[in-house]
């Protein structure tokens, strides 16, 4: 009797550990010709080489009822026909539904380009580039999937408020610059001159979350990490370059993964406001590359430091909710876009305010386009840690209230720029106050956008929340 007994307890503990899986690859997918449009500017820059590879980084995670893919990719925004792309070749050669895919770009600022442009659309380069980014990422995850092996989790906390700034300032006297649209009302400034800064306009968020998977037999798998910091760069801008995202991966996979296939990645979190410029003290001039690696190596480490204290779990339920939100896009008004008109048409730009003529033609653009926009919203659950995207640059304060009302405590991050590029999403808080990233054209989406989509990712993370 004692034996059965025993061996129903053993039965029901080795079959309720099986059911979770873990799986992790990552897929080179450096351009191989050159030269490329680098986005992440106002200015033309062209890269003729890598200064490090470029990767598309994967995990698959699967309770026996649900499977799932995260696909990080280095590069600084990707349009959603080619994560569409890649989301059908995944659909149709492994066993992940399309929509239980969520894919997003970490936003290296010196990245080839993810979008479609008018100059770069028929270009041989730049086709192939993207030809090479679809196939990588897909291939990701098939790997990843044919690697899945039962699996723990663990998820753990590190803070690092030292390499985070908002970059939104309300300024002193005489700091508030005339903005592009000819309008001298902004109430704060982005980046500003440092003699003339008040205080910021918004919060930070500290903390770094990770998810930890090993293999039941103690062998690491992935670590997917979280923070909000738009980019680190300080890379020659004649490359293209995955800046502190990977070389933080680099440091974990070495810190961690003795086995080879162990992978790590730095997903963005909701930095759209977010910098590493010290503002109040300012750094000394720092050679190439060392800012990243010293913001690298000090989350490395604060992560590292963390993740000896976490616990993992056998038993991990996975769930995943998409939903299609249809956002109307933001129209100019008739004096904006008279303004606009009269920016092109003017013989000397000089004479206008900073990036009037960018702006203007971003402007028209909007006019001229659709007046609606359907975007990919998504919420997952891996054990008890909770995962929002949005495929927006996203202002900090957005991420800090989708973590305090997730009925996940403790333990939701946002993952930005994900499933799709939607511009800057700021709060309507934030709209009232101006500045760059409210800008019309830099933000495209209407300005109750960020209250419609916190309201369905917390039904949707609710949703997550409850299966079993
Ligand atoms: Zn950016």
């Amino acid at each position: 009797m004692k034996t059965k007994l025993i061996l129903t307890l053993f039965l029901i503990t080795s079959q309720t550990w099986a059911e979770f899986s873990a799986g992790a690859a990552k897929v080179n997918i450096t351009p191989q010709q050159w030269p490329l449009q680098m986005i992440g500017s106002f200015h033309e820059r062209l890269a003729t080489k890598a200064h490090d590879p470029l990767h598309a980084r994967a995990i698959v995670c699967d309770d026996g009822k649900t499977r799932l893919a995260i696909v990080i990719v280095d590069n600084c925004l990707i349009g959603r026909n080619y994560i569409d792309a890649a989301k059908a070749i995944i659909a149709k050669k492994t066993k992940i539904r399309a929509d239980r895919v969520l894919v997003a770009a970490t936003h290296t600022h010196t990245a080839p380009p993810g979008k479609d442009r008018p100059t770069n659309r028929t270009d041989k380069a730049h086709k192939a580039y993207f030809k090479r980014l679809v196939n990588g990422i897909a291939e990701a995850v098939i790997v990843a999937e044919k690697n899945l092996m039962p699996a723990e989790m663990a998820h753990g906390v590190a803070l690092v408020p030292e390499e985070i700034f908002n970059r939104r300032w309300h300024m002193k006297e005489g700091g508030i610059a005339v903005n592009p649209f000819g309008d001298p009302n902004d109430t704060v400034r982005m980046n500003p001159p440092r003699n003339l800064i008040e205080r910021p306009a918004g919060p930070t968020d500290p903390e770094v979350h990770f998810v930890s998977l090993r293999g039941v037999d103690g062998r690491p798998i992935a670590l997917l990490a979280n923070y909000s910091l738009h980019y680190v760069g300080g890379v020659p801008t004649d490359g293209v370059s995955a800046d502190y995202f990977a070389v933080f991966a680099g440091l974990i996979e070495k810190a961690l993964g003795k086995d080879k296939g162990f992978v790590a990645m730095m997903s963005n979190g909701t930095s759209g406001d977010i910098n590493n410029i010290s503002f109040r003290v300012p750094r000394g001039r720092q050679k190439p590359l060392e800012r990243m690696n010293d913001v690298a190596t000090l989350v490395a480490e604060r992560v590292l430091e963390a993740h000896k204290k976490v616990k993992f779990q056998g038993d991990i339920t996975v769930a995943m909710e998409q939903r299609l939100l249809t956002l109307k896009n933001r129209q100019p008004t008739a004096k904006q876009i008279t303004y606009a008109k009269k920016a092109l048409a003017i013989e000397d730009p000089k004479t206008l305010p900073r990036l009037a003529v960018a702006y203007a033609n971003r402007t028209l653009t909007l006019t001229n386009g659709p007046r609606e926009e359907e975007i990919v919203l998504q919420a997952l659950r891996i054990g008890e840690v909770g995962i929002t995207s949005i495929p927006c640059e996203v202002l900090c304060e957005i991420g800090l209230s989708l973590k305090a009302n997730s009925p996940l405590a403790q333990s939701t991050f946002t993952i930005e720029l994900a499933n799709g590029h939607n511009g800057y999403l700021p709060t309507p808080r934030q709209h009232a106050l101006g500045g760059y990233e409210t800008w019309m054209g830099t933000c495209t989406l209407e300005i109750l956008a960020s209250e419609k989509i916190k309201k369905a990712l917390l039904e949707m993370l609710e949703k997550v929340a409850v299966s079993d």
